[in-house]
């Protein structure tokens, strides 16, 4: 079994590209919470591209740190919205 096609939306960071939120769009999501989700990051400025939950998998080292000094050299960074994806 894999979710890997599973649809999902991502925003990047403003200032280095990494990403700062990612969600799964699948059946089981709230879809008035995602498209809350989505217009904010749009609304802030963000750049969201539609992607796949494998994408997100595969890009796990991709996401913003330059907001998060203390933790740049941490092993396990800040990611709360990557634990969805685990
Ligand atoms: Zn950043």
């Amino acid at each position: 079994m894999s979710d890997e096609q599973v649809p999902a939306y991502i925003a990047r960071c403003r200032v280095c590209g990494g990403i700062i939120m990612a969600a799964v769009d699948d059946d089981e999501v709230d879809r008035g919470a995602l498209a809350e989700d989505v217009a904010r990051a749009i609304r802030d400025g963000h750049s969201v591209e539609r992607v796949t939950v494998g994408w997100v998998r595969s890009h796990a080292d991709d996401w913003c740190r330059c907001g998060d000094d203390a933790t740049e050299n941490d092993t396990e960074p800040a990611q709360p919205m990557l634990l969805a994806f685990a």
